[in-house]
């Protein structure tokens, strides 16, 4: 709290395009990058973060020392903390809120399901009943997950195929929100737009996921595991490069109406939008070994086991058309350029030289 706290959050939420945005999950990999690109266009940007220890903390102290360049403050709390809120949006008069905190990854909610319970299902409520008392009311663009498609064989997915099989506590919980959204869009008119990331990758990026820790893994001479579905062969997934996600959440906010309620009750319809935001090109697990194996310049050593049933899905494959034609959404990196830019910032970030830390910094 104190005297330079909100000097510190109103010089971030300082706006010159009439838009401020609260990002939660900014010290995340996809809040980073969002938060940097809206704030560089102009916008006002409030980050909040709990800094949770699920992957290596240190990588997010460096995202927000990142961030902190870019004139971006994250207030370090929890979204479940209505106090806390309650006082960001006393201080703030947010237009909108970009939501992306969540416990991410599928195969952990096996470990920790309660985590997935905290911060998907009560933290998302917890977020919508501040924006609901808030004034004004922001529009709200969230997360969703194209983990909702769970079990389901129609490809690619399109959004009004059905999401009632999910395959993991995650994708459960995802789903949940979904359902949430659309009570809180009806009561209180709030204004909100879902998004159906699908496997996003880059510089920044997830240790826990596998593009990343194959890489660390074939550069360590330590051996891979790859898994095999029994019907399709490998594993596929439509990688999707950060900069097209940042492009797609940046024209979903963009298009948000403002919404229709105030002081917690509701005046007209507002909108309740989902969309899928993936690459249309799905890529199988073995593709993407073979594209690190060449760009690192070190043969993996492989082992195929089948697959477990730990809450992963055997394919993904988005449909995007209803992204293109509400705001333009279409992505331009495949998995080769995107992954030579992942490589090359991982290999400057964990490289030990100054000179080449640094350009993993600047490299945004
Ligand atoms: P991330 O884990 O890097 O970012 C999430 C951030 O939220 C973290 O920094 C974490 O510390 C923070 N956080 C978690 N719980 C919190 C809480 N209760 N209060 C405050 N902060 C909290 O994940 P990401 O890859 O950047 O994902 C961003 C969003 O996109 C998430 O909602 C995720 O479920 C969703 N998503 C990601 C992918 C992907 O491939 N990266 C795919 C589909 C959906």
């Amino acid at each position: 709290g104190g005297h330079n706290w909100e000097k510190k959050v109103s010089r971030s939420a300082q706006t010159r395009s009439g838009l401020t945005v609260l990002v939660t999950g900014a010290a995340g990999f996809v809040g980073t990058h969002v938060s940097i690109a809206l704030k560089r266009r102009g916008d006002g940007i409030l980050g909040l973060d709990n800094f949770n220890d699920y992957y290596d903390p240190q990588l997010k102290r460096a995202r927000r020392k990142l961030l902190d360049r870019a004139g971006v403050f994250v207030v370090e709390g929890d979204i479940n903390d209505s106090e806390l809120l309650r006082k960001l949006f006393d201080v703030v008069a947010f237009t909108h809120v970009m939501h992306l905190a969540a416990q991410a990854g599928v195969r952990y909610a096996m470990q920790n399901p309660g985590s997935y319970v905290h911060s998907n299902i009560a933290g998302f409520v917890s977020l919508l009943e501040a924006c609901k008392s808030a004034t004004p009311q922001p529009a709200i663009v969230w997360a969703s997950s194209s983990s909702v498609y769970g079990l389901n064989s129609k490809i690619p997915f399109s959004e009004k195929d059905r999401t009632d099989q999910p395959a993991s506590l995650y994708a459960a919980t995802k789903k949940a929100g979904e359902e949430i959204a659309h009570t809180y869009n009806h009561i209180y008119g709030l204004s909100i737009t879902g998004l159906r990331f699908f496997t996003v990758y880059g510089p920044w990026g997830r240790p826990d996921m596998a593009y990343f820790f194959f890489t660390k893994d074939i550069l360590k001479r330590r051996a891979i595991t790859i898994y095999e579905a029994p019907d399709h062969g490998t594993i596929a997934r439509d990688f999707t490069y950060i900069d097209d996600i940042v492009k797609g959440c940046l024209g979903a906010l963009d298009t948000a109406k403002k919404s229709t309620g105030s002081g917690g009750k509701k005046k007209r319809a507002a909108q309740l939008r989902i969309f899928n935001l993936g690459n249309t090109s799905p890529v199988p697990v073995s593709e993407l070994v073979s594209i690190l194996e060449k760009l690192l310049k070190v043969k993996a050593k492989k082992k195929v086991l089948p697959m477990p049933r730990n809450g992963d899905v055997k394919f993904t494959h988005a449909n995007i058309s209803l992204a293109h034609k509400e705001f333009g959404y279409r992505p331009t990196t495949n998995l080769d350029t995107g992954l030579k830019k992942f490589v090359s910032w991982y290999q400057d970030y964990y490289s030990g030289s100054k000179k080449r830390v640094a350009r993993a910094f600047s490299n945004i």
